[in-house]
């Protein structure tokens, strides 16, 4: 690579960012960082009836959650701004006017009626309807009327759009790094319209031009854009450019594997399609996913490293993406592995980390028992929250599922798993853990390893069998047969707490 890489993140305001994006947008930092080159943003709003409010704002603080940083774009600036395409709007029409005069390009002047009554004329005839070298001639343009009239139609201010010249009976060979070499017959082109009778560019114009001006090196996009190559290469010839390289990354498919992954797809099987919220759609961000495991999930998704490594950081993923390893099929998406990355994230984190998320989750919930318990549960220093989460984490994919699964921490249980109770909880055992509450008093040091040393024997001694005091036992504490190591919850919650737990049981559920 002779020039300093150039890359671009090119999206159109018209809405939320899908993953997809997330995914191109990703795609571009690494390569552009892997070469030691620039990541440009560039928002193409030439679509004004598209344009949707508040999407700028959104892609930006989606990818800064993701961890995709930007060197140029509208909120940094930078050398070849702006960056909104409907900013650089006076330039587009100069150069598309270049192309008509060098013959690439030609005025139009047909009227959508005309052209609508024309399309639906062939189709009655079940013919498809192209504006192309077939009927060029034929139609209301520049190709053959007289340049005064032309010229004297555009003095009147008669509506009109500049279209492309697509040449006939042409082979073009078109090159796509993950694809390789396309062949396509000009003939079955049409000519697409690059300038709109309402004075702006169609993206087409607008994303070369800007794509050369900003000197742009490798433009990396979604493979819905593979379509439109051949007419993208054309156009770089007839401004006599150099072309870019292009690569078009694979579809992202649904989880049962066939067609494009749609947000209904994220609704019907509950996992986000977007980064962050957006007009009552969950996001990765509201769901408690983690960026990293966002981005490792994404990297993945259409690339591999050639290797077993399934977890890397954003460093790693820079070092070994290439292009080269991206894959041409459709890559389908597998919302249980999406989970699978995040918790193996959550188990990265340290149990500070994870106590500091998990704290406004205790409040928040200890708020919605208030009245429920007696006294009121109060959040418990971070020490305490730390060593709970140790014990908790192993299990959990989300730092929510630390509450889910670990309340009874912080609060005592509420109620008993009734089939749990029908099961352990005998005639005897109001008795045995009234005696059990006794051991628990006088017994000396309230840790775990002297409590299993001591419960276990004086079990052996009541010639009992082990299951009859330890189910009923964390039935007691916890209100379910669930949890980690039960000596180890006893010394988390404490001598005292453990005996107002069990005598509650014993109260509660009695003898039957
Ligand atoms: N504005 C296009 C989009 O919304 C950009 C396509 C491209 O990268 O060329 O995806």
């Amino acid at each position: 690579m002779k020039q300093p890489v150039r890359v671009r993140f090119a999206p159109s305001p018209t809405g939320p960012l899908h993953i997809g994006g997330v995914r191109t947008a990703l795609y571009n930092y690494l390569f552009a960082k892997k070469h030691g080159g620039a990541l440009v943003l560039r928002i193409e709003d030439t679509d004004q009836n598209r344009y949707v409010e508040g999407s700028e704002a959104y892609i930006l603080e989606a990818l800064s959650w993701c961890g995709i940083q930007f060197d140029e774009g509208p909120h940094l600036g930078g050398p070849y701004g702006p960056y909104r395409q409907s900013e650089r709007k006076p330039q587009y029409r100069e150069y598309a006017e270049n192309l008509v005069r060098n013959g690439h390009a030609y005025y139009a002047f047909d009227t959508p009626e005309s052209l609508d009554r024309q399309r639906a004329t062939l189709e009655a005839q079940g013919k498809t309807f192209s504006y192309n070298w077939e009927n060029r001639d034929a139609l209301l343009n520049s190709l053959h009327l007289s340049e005064q009239e032309t010229q004297q139609r555009l003095a009147n201010g008669a509506e009109f759009v500049i279209r492309f010249k697509s040449p006939k009976d042409e082979k073009l060979v078109l090159q796509d790094t993950i694809r390789g070499n396309i062949a396509i017959d000009t003939n079955i082109l049409d000519d697409k319209v690059l300038f709109k009778s309402d004075g702006m560019p169609t993206y087409h114009l607008a994303n070369i031009v800007d794509d050369h001006l900003m000197q742009i090196t490798h433009v990396i996009r979604g493979e819905e854009w593979l379509p439109s190559l051949a007419l993208h290469v054309q156009l770089y010839r007839a401004f006599g450019w150099e072309a870019p390289e292009f690569a078009h990354l694979p579809l992202i498919m649904k989880p049962e594997g066939k067609g494009k992954l749609s947000k209904r797809d994220g609704e019907k099987l509950g996992f986000p399609v977007y980064p962050l919220q957006w007009d009552g759609a969950t996001g990765y961000r509201e769901s408690g996913y983690f960026p990293q495991a966002v981005i490792n999930f994404l990297a993945m998704l259409g690339w591999n490293p050639g290797t077993e490594q399934e977890l890397f950081s954003m460093e790693e993923l820079i070092g070994q993406f290439s292009l080269a390893r991206v894959h041409k099929s459709g890559a389908r998406f597998d919302p249980e592995k999406n989970k699978w990355y995040n918790h193996q994230y959550l188990q990265m984190k340290s149990p500070l980390e994870l106590a500091t998320l998990l704290k406004p989750i205790i409040e928040q919930e200890l708020g919605a028992l208030q009245g429920s318990q007696n006294p009121p549960a109060t959040v418990p220093p971070m020490a305490y929250i730390e060593k709970a989460v140790a014990l908790l984490k192993e299990r959990a994919y989300f730092v929510r599922d630390l509450w889910e699964s670990g309340s009874y921490f912080f609060a005592s249980p509420t109620g008993f798993n009734p089939k749990v109770v029908k099961k352990q909880w005998k005639d005897d055992t109001a008795a045995i853990m009234g005696d059990l509450c006794e051991l628990l008093e006088a017994t000396g040091r309230f840790s775990s390893q002297h409590l299993e040393n001591t419960i276990k024997e004086w079990i052996g001694e009541q010639e009992l069998p082990f299951g009859k005091v330890m189910a009923p036992l964390r039935l007691a504490l916890v209100g379910d047969l669930m949890g980690p190591h039960l000596f180890d919850i006893m010394e988390l919650i404490g001598r005292q707490e453990c005996l107002d737990r069990i005598r509650f049981a014993v109260k509660q559920l009695g003898e039957r």
